[in-house]
């Protein structure tokens, strides 16, 4: 029998209720968990940092697990991973495109305030045979606080 364009049978109730398997129900959930931790404004965690706090709702969690996961996460764009040569990786949950400020002494990492920037496009370069799609600023120096333990 046809249908009426636009009328289209009902999904065999079988289909409705495929069950995800547990492996991939655990990581969904551990991922949210983790989503949830990273979601505060201006806060630039270790992977080590994040793993503490997760491991209070998923005591089970390795920090291989969540390793992975945070990197799963950035590759994705849901979240920014904040590198650099020699230190330990930061996570941002925030993925929009911003600048971050990084102290040298205590290694605390914040974020550039939106009205801090005064130019529009800082790197406006073209470079025959590589694609940009983006950038990365981190300025260096020091916070108040260790300004202070200097002198
Ligand atoms: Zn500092
Ligand atoms: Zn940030």
């Amino acid at each position: 029998m046809r249908l009426p364009i636009g009328v289209r049978p009902a999904r065999p109730k079988e289909y409705l209720f495929v069950k995800m398997p547990n492996s991939i129900q655990r990581m969904t959930r551990q991922r949210r968990i983790l989503l949830d931790v990273l979601d505060r404004k201006n806060w630039h965690p270790t992977a080590e940092e994040v793993y503490h706090i997760v491991r209070k709702q998923a005591p089970r969690i390795s920090l291989g697990t969540v390793y992975r996961n945070l990197d799963i996460l950035s590759r994705q764009g849901t979240i920014t991973k904040i590198e650099e040569a020699g230190t330990q990786r930061r996570y941002d949950g925030n993925p929009t495109p911003h600048y971050h400020l990084k102290c040298l002494d205590c290694g605390e990492v914040w974020d550039v305030p939106d009205e801090a920037v005064t130019w529009q496009r800082p790197l406006d370069v073209a470079i025959p045979g590589f694609t940009i799609t983006g950038h990365r600023l981190l300025f260096e120096g020091y916070c108040a606080r260790c300004m202070e333990e200097r002198q």
